[in-house]
This record gives C-alpha cells, sequence and structure tokens, in this order.
C-alpha cells in the first residue's frame, strides 16, 4: 500500500466506487476509504436489494392473477423472510463483484473512517483500531447520505424503522404505515403490500409520488388502491407513540386530526448528507446545509496548483441517485486526470420508481414546460393500444413526451406502465444527443415490442399515432 496518490476516494458506493474506477483506467493511483461495505448504500441497503424484494413480489402477485392467465392454486405457502434471504444474497453477490473490481483495477481498499486534516491528507480510523495516513493531490467525498428522520420522532429501529432496518425485516407486518409516498415509500409499500400486509401511505403533499407527472401519480394511485393500499395525501405525521406490540400514529389533515395504529412504522421521507464530523469545515470545503456544493466539473472550492477536493453522489444533494453519483464519479475521475469529459445535464437525469406499474421519467412536466414559456407539445400514447402490453396482461398506463413545439426539444418524458424503466433510456439518449420526436419515428421499432409506445408517442407529438 502506498502513501502516496493521485486519487484518494472517500466513500465506496457507486458514487465511489465508480470514481475509483475511472480514474485507474485513466492511469492515476487510487485509493478507496470505506467504512462500512462496498457498494454503499445502493448495493448493501437500497437500489439492489429493493429490487430483487420487488421481484419476489411480482411472483408472488401473479398467484392473484389465476382467472386471467388459466391456473388455480391451493395450498401455497408463501414465506417473506426467503424473500429478504434471497435479496441479501443478491446484494453479497454485488458486493463481491464491486471488491474483485478493485483488485482488477489495482485500487487500494482501505477499511476505516476518513476523516481531512488538510486539502492533501486522509487520516482514517481503521476498522481494527489501527490509524493510516493517506496522502492525495486530489481526494473525491463520496459520503453518501442517510434517512431523514421527523424532528421529534425516536427511529427505534424495531417499531418505527428507516429504510436500514425494513430492508432485512424478515417477518411480514400484519400491518404497516408508511411515511412518504416517493419512490423508497412506494417501493416498500408495494412489497408488503403484495405479500397481503395491511398498508397505509401518508404523504404530506397533495398526491403520492409529488414530483412526477399528476397523471403519473393518478395511475399509480388507481392501482395501489385496486390493491387496497390505504393512501392518505395532505397528510402530515404529527406524532408516534410507539407501545410493545405497535405504534400510534397522529396525523393531521383536512379532515383534522386522525390516529392510526400499525404494527410497524417506515419512514422515508429522504435523505440527509453525511458531511459532518470529516474535517470539512476545518479545510474550508463549502456546503449548503450539509450538501457540499460543487462546479460543473464535481470541483469543491478547494484547490491549489497540486490537486483539488472534489465531491459526488448523495452527499452533493444533488439528485439522490446510484446512477446520478456514478455519472458524478466520471466526470470527476475524467477531470482529475485531464481527459475529455462531458458535463452533467440534471435535468435530463433518469428517475425511476419500481412499484407496479414501474414509473420513469425526466426532464419537467407539462405545467412546468408551460410555466417555463414553452408552447408545448404533447405525445402521449396508452399501453392499452400496444399489442406487446396486452399479450403481457400488462396494459395499464401511457408514455408522454412533452417536446417544444418550435424547436422540437424533448423537454421531459414520462412513462408509467410494464418494464418503463427499462424503455426510458431510448427517450434519455434522444434527449442527451438532441434528437427531435421526428427522428425517434424514424428509427424503425421491433414489433411487438413495448417500445412501440414510444415511436407511437413521438408520433403523438405531430398527432399521427398509427395505433391510437
Ligand atoms: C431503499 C432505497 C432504495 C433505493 N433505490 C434506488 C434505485 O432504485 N435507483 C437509484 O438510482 N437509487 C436508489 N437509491 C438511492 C441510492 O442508493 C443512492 O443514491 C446511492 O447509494 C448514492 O451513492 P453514493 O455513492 O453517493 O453514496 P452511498 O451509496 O451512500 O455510499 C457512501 C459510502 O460512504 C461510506 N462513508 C461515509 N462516510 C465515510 C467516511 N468518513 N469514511 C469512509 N467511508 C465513509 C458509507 O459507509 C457508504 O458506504 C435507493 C436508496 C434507498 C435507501
Amino acid at each position: 500500500m502506498k502513501e502516496h496518490y493521485d486519487v484518494v476516494v472517500i466513500g465506496a458506493g457507486p458514487g465511489g466506487y465508480v470514481a475509483a474506477i475511472r480514474a485507474a483506467q485513466l492511469g492515476l493511483d487510487v485509493a478507496v476509504v470505506e467504512e462500512a461495505e462496498l457498494g454503499g448504500v445502493c448495493l448493501n441497503w437500497g437500489c439492489i436489494p429493493t429490487k430483487a424484494l420487488l421481484r419476489n413480489a411480482e411472483v408472488v402477485s401473479l398467484l392473484d392473477e389465476g382467472k386471467t392467465f388459466g391456473f388455480s392454486v391451493e395450498g401455497v405457502e408463501i414465506d417473506f423472510g426467503a424473500a429478504i434471504d434471497r435479496s441479501r444474497k443478491v446484494s453479497q453477490r454485488l458486493v463481491k463483484g464491486v471488491s474483485f473490481l478493485m483488485r482488477k483495477n489495482d485500487i487500494d481498499v482501505v477499511e476505516g473512517a476518513g476523516t481531512l486534516s488538510t486539502a492533501h491528507t486522509v487520516e482514517v480510523a481503521l476498522n481494527d483500531g489501527e490509524t493510516q495516513t493517506l496522502k492525495a493531490k486530489n481526494v473525491i467525498i463520496a459520503t453518501g447520505a442517510r434517512a431523514r428522520t421527523i424532528p421529534g420522532i425516536e427511529i427505534d429501529g424495531e417499531r418505527v424503522m428507516t429504510y436500514r432496518q425494513a430492508i432485512v425485516l424478515r417477518d411480514l407486518p400484519e400491518s404497516v404505515v408508511v411515511v412518504g409516498a416517493g419512490p423508497i415509500g412506494m417501493e416498500f409499500a408495494h412489497v408488503w403490500s403484495s405479500y397481503g400486509a395491511d398498508v397505509t401511505v401518508v404523504e404530506m403533499m397533495s398526491r403520492i409520488l409529488p414530483l412526477e407527472e399528476p397523471d403519473v401519480s393518478q395511475q399509480v394511485a388507481r392501482a395501489f388502491r385496486r390493491r387496497k393500499v390505504n393512501m392518505m395525501t395532505d397528510a402530515r405525521v404529527e406524532a408516534i407513540e410507539v407501545g410493545s406490540d405497535g405504534a400510534q400514529l397522529t396525523i393531521s389533515g383536512e379532515k383534522g386530526e386522525q390516529t392510526l395504529e400499525a404494527e410497524r412504522v417506515l419512514v422515508a421521507i429522504g435523505v440527509q448528507p453525511n458531511s459532518q464530523g470529516m474535517g470539512l469545515e476545518e479545510v474550508g470545503v463549502e456546503n449548503d446545509r450539509g450538501h457540499i456544493l460543487i462546479d460543473d466539473h464535481m470541483r469543491t472550492n478547494v484547490r491549489d496548483s497540486e490537486g483539488a477536493i472534489y465531491a459526488i453522489g448523495d452527499v452533493t444533494g444533488k439528485l439522490a441517485l446510484a446512477h446520478v453519483a456514478s455519472a458524478q464519479g466520471i466526470v470527476a475521475a475524467e477531470t482529475i486526470a485531464g481527459a475529455e469529459t462531458k458535463t452533467l445535464d440534471y435535468e435530463a437525469m433518469p428517475r425511476c420508481t419500481y412499484c407496479q406499474p414501474q414509473v420513469a421519467s425526466f426532464g419537467i412536466t407539462q405545467a412546468e414546460a408551460e410555466e417555463r414559456g414553452h408552447e408545448v407539445k404533447i405525445g402521449q400514447f396508452p399501453f392499452r393500444a400496444n399489442g406487446k402490453a396486452l399479450g403481457l396482461g400488462n396494459y395499464d398506463g401511457f408514455v408522454k413526451i412533452v417536446a417544444d413545439a418550435g424547436s422540437g426539444e424533448i423537454l421531459g418524458a414520462h412513462l408509467v406502465g410494464p418494464e418503463v424503466t427499462e424503455l426510458l433510456p431510448e427517450l434519455v439518449l434522444a434527449r442527451t444527443w438532441e434528437l427531435t420526436p421526428e427522428e425517434i419515428t424514424r428509427a424503425v421499432h421491433a414489433h411487438p415490442t413495448l417500445s412501440e409506445s414510444l415511436a407511437e408517442a413521438a408520433h403523438a407529438v405531430f398527432s399521427e399515432a398509427i395505433q391510437a
């Protein structure tokens, strides 16, 4: 292990480990400091284990569709704990993969907590109790974020949980209140309700998935209501009282105050940055309420002739998404190496929620486009007019493209329905390389595929959809 590096990365989540690999590919000497698990929240507690659970939920949900597909099942035993076990295995497999990638790229992994003592010195409190000093021309802070909590409400990890406890909870709760109807809350609500738990979602805003296009929120709300998920919007959790066998929540809303009781509560109201207590203030790194401030190349304000301190991922508070962290990591590494890079358009970043129906979007909504003064053209195509979706028996939802009427620029895309998280990248690619809806229609889409709905929505921008 060396003492002097071109780059020391603090944190090995999808931001940090990807930045490290890209820097190593570009010929730099790299070390990564990680106090917990390689892969960070994403691989261990977030993206990956939730997606494994959602697959289990999908399989279990099919058991309710015997009438549609012509089967009946009796005496089936469903083991929720086994779903959790499978999700842990999937996570562990990927984490091992990251460890392999570190070795393959000659990246030194230092197991411990990193603190900056100067702009070029990282002190590591090693997990084995020792300390180690690493010198670096450049430091990339990729320390991520943790669950945000409600002031005055204690997370006991038992009755009142964050995702950290929920993701390893092997006993299916009989009843659960999910506080927050963003992607994390909706995904857990979907998993538990698919297994038969009595789920209530409480959202402070006027609709679930409040950052999505309103029609998308409506479509998902309809599907959740059909599955008997209780959804309370314009509702705020005021207090939670924990008893021996459950929790009682006081909720205020349009109808005044009411109480809810449940075996468990999941608080899923967003994340807060991990930036305290690691020397950032001492070395003068600027932040805004804990989010480290960066420029387009992920540089903080601390720079000199030798190098700079960079920050990427959730700790920067841009978009708390794994692929954004990774994309920022690549830009940071390329900037450090002096290689060609492309700055990020945060508005074009894909945002996905993997409940059923799935939700995928980027860019701005129709209303936001109009507020910004665009004359917009909308192309919308329903999956019920798509042969593949009908064959799958999964045809709720639509593709909506928001385009500027004059230039044809794709301002936003809003998808809800089957496998839309896999369909979105085509539209992201179009937006990134400034293709217009007309150009999308000229790419021939295979038949029958769900992707034909993208071409149809692009045709619909000119009121020329063929199949609807
Ligand atoms: C339940 C859930 C589901 C999610 N699903 C998705 C999804 O489907 N798609 C998606 O894009 N995003 C998803 N996310 C968000 C995603 O997990 C994060 O955006 C992503 O992990 C951020 O990556 P990061 O590298 O910035 O930080 P993290 O993944 O948080 O990694 C930071 C790492 O830094 C380490 N660290 C912190 N401080 C120090 C220190 N001082 N010294 C050493 N190490 C330190 C931590 O131990 C951690 O391993 C989900 C999140 C949750 C909670």
